[in-house]
C-alpha cells in the first residue's frame, strides 16, 4: 500500500542571500547544492504539476500543500514565483485543495511580493530565531552583517497582510534566553510558531550544556506560553499535546505518521526530506525525477518506504520507550549515526522529558492506553483490564466536568462535595460514576434547551426479523461534545456565560452530594431538586410524594428523614449469580437515548426484567465469554426504554453516559444478550473516542452503511460497525447451539451481518479520514471479522 504525499517542498531557487551557519543545505554534510541550477525553470515546474495532479488523482487526495523554498525563493524574482503559483494553480485547479506557501529569510520581501503572494493565495512563512542577539548568532550575510532589520521589516508588512502571514520558524540555540526569544517572537503578532531543534546526529551533535538544555528550553516558553492562555499555536507543542492523545502529529518531527512529504529540486529531482543533508553526502537523493518517474515511483522507494515504517522502523530502545507514540523516535534524521538510522534521536533525553511534561500538562494524556490494551479493544473484544483503564479515563473526565460545574453550584454544596471528596472519596466516586451523572453534567455545561433534560442522540433501532430478530440498524451520529478535558473546559466557559439556565441545572449537584452523604452515612440538612414530584438521588432511590421543584433533605446517620406523606423508593438491581446492575427507572436524566425512558416499573415488570436479565446473563457467559470481563467491568445499568413499537426491538446507549444500556424488555433472554453485547460496544468506543483520535473530526461527509438506508457520518459508521462485530459475532456463535430454524436463521444472519460488517470496514478505510491510529485500529476490526470463516458453520 503506498502512503500518498501530500506535502511537497519545491526548491525554486538553490542559493541563498544569506550565509546562516546553522543552515542544512550549505553548511552541512551534503553539497548537492552546488551542482543544482540556480532557478528552477518553468518547464520544469509543469512537469511537476502535473506529476502532482497524476497523484493526487491516483489517491484521491483532497487537500495539498505545496512549499515554495530554496535556498531562499525570494531569489527566483517576482515574475518567476507568480509564473510558478500561476502553473500549479492552472494544473491543481478542480483536482485537489491546493494550500501554497513560501518558506523565506524575508529579507527581499517588498510590497510587490507581497500583492503577488496575496493575489495567489500564497502564505508566507518567515524564518527568525527571536531577538535581535538570538537571530544575529547565526542569521547573518557571508560579510557578517546583521539580517535582523530587514526581517523585522518584512514581519511588519506581513503584519500589514494577516491574510498572507503565515507565522513564524525559530530555530533553537539554547545558548539564547529562551523567554527573551518567546517574547520577541510573541511582539510580532504571528499567527503561528514553529521551533525547530538544530539539525544533529549522534555523529555530530548538537551543543548541549546540559542533558535536557534543549527540552529545558523549550519547556520555560511551554510554561510561559500555557500561562499566557496560549496566545497562538505553536506547532510542535500542540503535535505533542495531540500525539500523547493517540491524534495525529502536525510536524515530521514528532509521532509515529509516515511521512508524505517529498522535495523537488530545482532540476526536476526528487530527494527526501531536506534534513537528511546533515547525515551523508548523497544521503536524500533518490537517483529519480519528474520527467522519468511518478510520485508513486517515489513513493515506493525503498529509502521513502523506510522512513514510513512507523513503530516497527524504530530502534529496540524507541519501541520498548513508554512515550513511543508521542515522540515516534523523533525526527528521522536525528537518529543517525555511524551509517545507521536505527538509533533513538540524539534529542532522546530532551524529546522525554519535554514529551512527559507536556503529557502531563495536557491531563487526559495520564490516561494513555498501551497498544494492546488499544488493540485488543479494536479487536471488538476487550478484557476487564482494558475496560478499567477506559473507566479510569472516565473517572478523570467526570472529576473534570464537576469542577467545571463549580461556578454553578448552589451556596454550600461546593462545600459539602469536597468535604465528602476527602474524607470518603470512594463512595463520592461511585456516586459519580453512575453514567447518568455525567450526561446531565455535560447538559448543564452546553446549557442547551433541549426537550429532555439529557439531550438525546440520533434515532437507532432494530427491526424485528422473523424468529429471534435483530435487524440492527447501527448508531446515529452521536452527539460531539465532551470529548477530552480540553472541551469540557470550553463548554464551561460557555454553560456559566448561559448561567440561566446552567445554574438552574446546577441545583442537581445538591442531589448528587446528598445521595454521597447517605451512603457515606453522614448527616445532612440540604435543598433538593424535585422533578416530577420526585427528588431523585443517584445510585440511593428516590422520594416520592413531593410538591414544588425543591424539598429540603433531612438525613441523619445515612438514613432520609422523610416527612409523613412521601415515599422512600430504593434504588432496584438485576442481578445474576454474583453480577449485578442497577435497574434505572427513575433517574430523570436517564431519558438522553433516542427511545422514550419507561416509567418507574411496576413490581411484575421488573420481575419479568429480573427473569430474563438473569437468563441473558448466563447466556453471556456460557456462550460468550470473551465479552463477559468487559462487560463485568463496565456495565453498570441497565435502563428500560418505553414499550418497543409492533415488530421491533429498541436498545441504545447515550453518549455520555458510560456504564449505562437502554433496552424496552425483548421476548427472549437471547435477544436481551444480544442488545447487550451490541449496545456495550457502543459504550466501549465512546469511551475510546474520548481519549483518541482515530479520525478527521473535520470530515462532513456521509458514508453508506450496509444496513442502513440513510448515509452516516463517519463516526456514526464507526460507532455502527464496531457494534456488529458483537452481532456477527452473537450469530456465529449461536449457530453452534441451536437447531432446526433456528439454525437456519442463525446461519443467514451471520453471513448478512459479516458482510455487511465487514463492507463497512472497507468504507471506513476508503474514506481516508482515519488517523493513523484509527486505521490501525478498524485494520484489528477487519482481522476479526476476516478470521470468521464464511461457510462452514462449526
Ligand atoms: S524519547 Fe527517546 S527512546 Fe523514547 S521514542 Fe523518543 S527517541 Fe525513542
Amino acid at each position: 500500500m503506498i502512503t500518498p504525499f501530500q506535502q511537497f517542498v519545491l526548491k525554486v531557487h538553490s542559493r541563498c542571500d544569506l550565509s546562516c551557519d546553522h543552515c542544512y543545505v550549505y553548511e552541512h554534510a551534503d553539497q548537492s547544492w552546488r551542482s543544482r541550477p540556480r532557478g528552477i525553470s518553468l518547464q520544469i515546474v509543469d512537469q511537476v504539476a502535473a506529476r502532482i495532479a497524476e497523484h493526487v488523482k491516483q489517491h484521491d487526495v483532497r487537500d495539498i500543500h505545496v512549499v515554495l523554498h530554496g535556498g531562499e525563493p525570494l531569489l527566483a524574482g517576482h515574475e518567476r514565483l507568480a509564473g510558478i503559483a500561476d502553473a500549479l494553480r492552472g494544473a491543481l485547479d478542480g483536482i485537489c485543495r491546493l494550500h501554497l506557501h513560501i518558506q523565506t529569510n524575508g529579507v527581499r520581501l517588498d510590497d510587490r511580493f507581497c500583492d503577488l503572494f496575496a493575489e495567489r493565495e500564497i502564505s508566507v512563512g518567515i524564518s527568525l530565531d527571536g531577538d535581535r542577539a538570538a537571530n544575529d548568532r547565526h542569521r547573518r550575510y557571508a560579510s557578517g552583517k546583521s539580517s535582523y532589520d530587514q526581517v523585522i521589516r518584512a514581519v511588519e508588512r506581513l503584519r500589514a497582510r494577516p491574510e498572507i502571514y503565515g507565522g513564524l520558524l525559530c530555530t533553537i540555540d539554547v545558548a539564547n534566553d529562551p523567554i527573551a526569544v518567546y517574547e520577541a517572537l510573541l511582539e510580532l503578532g504571528p499567527p503561528r510558531i514553529d521551533f525547530l531543534l538544530p539539525y544533529a546526529t549522534w555523529d555530530t551533535p548538537p551543543a548541549r550544556p546540559s542533558p535536557t538544555a534543549y527540552a529545558d528550553w523549550l519547556i520555560a516558553i511551554f510554561d510561559r506560553w500555557d500561562a499566557d492562555g496560549r496566545p497562538m499555536p505553536i506547532r510542535l507543542f500542540e503535535s505533542i499535546a495531540r500525539t500523547v492523545k493517540g491524534g495525529a502529529s502536525l510536524s515530521e518531527s514528532i509521532g509515529l505518521e509516515p511521512s508524505s512529504m517529498v522535495v523537488i529540486d530545482t532540476d526536476g529531482s526528487y530527494e527526501l526530506v531536506d534534513s537528511l543533508k546533515v547525515t551523508y553526502d548523497g544521503a536524500p537523493a533518490t537517483g529519480y525525477d519528474v520527467f522519468l518517474h511518478t510520485l508513486d515511483d517515489v513513493a515506493v522507494h525503498p529509502k521513502t518506504r523506510e522512513q514510513q515504517r512507523g513503530l516497527e522502523g524504530l530502534s529496540d530502545t524507541c519501541r520498548r520507550c513508554p512515550v513511543v507514540r508521542s515522540c515516534g523516535g523523533g525526527l528521522y534524521t536525528h537518529r543517525y549515526r555511524d551509517g545507521s538510522f536505527d538509533n533513538p534521536s540524539v534529542y532522546c533525553e530532551d524529546l522525554f522529558k519535554l514529551v512527559t511534561h507536556l503529557g502531563n500538562a495536557t491531563k487526559m494524556s495520564t490516561h494513555a492506553i498501551p497498544y494492546a490494551s488499544l488493540d485488543a479493544l479494536a479487536t471488538g473484544f476487550g478484557d476487564a483490564a482494558d475496560i478499567e483503564l477506559l473507566a479510569d479515563a472516565q473517572r478523570s473526565l467526570r472529576r473534570a466536568l464537576i469542577a467545571a460545574l463549580r461556578p454553578l453550584a448552589p451556596a454550600g454544596v461546593w462545600e459539602l462535595l469536597t468535604d465528602l471528596d476527602t474524607h470518603h472519596r470512594d463512595v463520592l466516586e461511585s456516586v459519580l460514576a453512575h453514567p447518568y451523572v455525567r450526561s446531565w453534567a455535560v447538559d448543564c455545561l452546553q446549557g442547551e434547551r433541549q426537550a429532555g433534560p439529557g439531550g438525546r442522540t440520533e434515532p437507532r433501532s432494530s427491526e424485528r426479523q422473523a424468529g429471534l430478530d435483530a435487524g440492527h440498524a447501527g448508531q446515529g451520529p452521536v452527539r460531539r461534545g465532551m470529548g477530552h478535558v480540553e472541551r469540557g473546559a470550553d463548554l464551561a466557559g460557555r454553560g456559566v456565560e448561559q448561567a440561566g439556565l446552567g445554574v438552574e441545572r446546577g441545583r442537581y449537584l445538591a442531589n448528587v452530594v446528598a445521595a454521597a452523604a447517605v451512603r457515606a452515612g453522614r448527616d445532612l440538612t440540604l435543598p433538593v431538586v424535585v422533578v416530577d414530584g420526585a427528588a431523585y438521588l443517584p445510585t440511593v432511590g428516590t422520594l416520592r410524594g413531593l410538591d414544588g421543584d425543591s424539598v429540603t433533605l433531612v438525613v441523619r446517620a445515612g438514613r432520609i428523614v422523610a416527612d409523613a406523606g412521601a415515599e422512600w423508593q430504593p434504588v432496584r438491581t438485576l442481578a445474576s449469580g454474583d453480577y449485578s446492575v442497577v435497574l434505572e427507572d427513575s433517574d430523570p436524566h436517564r431519558d438522553s437515548h433516542q427511545w422514550p425512558a419507561a416509567g418507574r416499573l411496576d413490581e411484575a415488570v421488573v420481575a419479568a426484567w429480573q427473569a430474563s436479565f438473569e437468563q441473558a446473563w448466563r447466556l453471556i457467559e456460557k456462550e460468550y465469554p470473551q465479552y463477559a470481563p468487559g462487560l463485568r467491568g463496565g456495565l453498570s445499568t441497565l435502563t428500560p426504554l418505553a414499550q418497543a413499537p409492533p415488530g421491533q426491538d429498541v436498545s441504545s446507549t447515550a453518549r455520555h453516559a458510560f456504564g449505562a444500556v437502554a433496552a424496552a424488555l425483548p421476548d427472549g433472554p437471547a435477544t436481551l444478550a444480544l442488545l447487550i453485547m451490541h449496545e456495550f460496544q457502543h459504550v466501549k468506543l465512546g469511551a475510546v473516542f474520548d481519549l483518541f483520535d482515530l479520525y478527521d473530526r473535520a470530515d462532513t461527509r456521509l458514508y453508506h452503511a450496509p444496513w442502513r438506508q440513510d448515509p452516516r457520518p463517519l463516526e456514526g459508521l464507526l460507532q455502527g460497525t464496531y457494534a456488529h462485530i458483537a452481532v456477527t459475532d452473537f450469530w456465529r456463535t449461536r449457530r453452534h447451539t441451536v437447531e432446526g430454524a433456528e439454525l437456519e436463521k442463525a446461519q443467514e444472519e451471520y453471513l448478512r451481518w459479516r458482510g455487511h460488517t465487514l463492507a463497512a470496514t472497507e468504507t471506513l478505510v476508503g474514506s481516508k479520514a482515519l488517523t493513523a491510529l484509527g486505521e490501525r485500529f478498524v485494520g484489528r476490526m477487519r482481522e476479526t471479522l476476516a478470521s470468521w470463516p464464511v461457510d462452514a458453520r462449526r
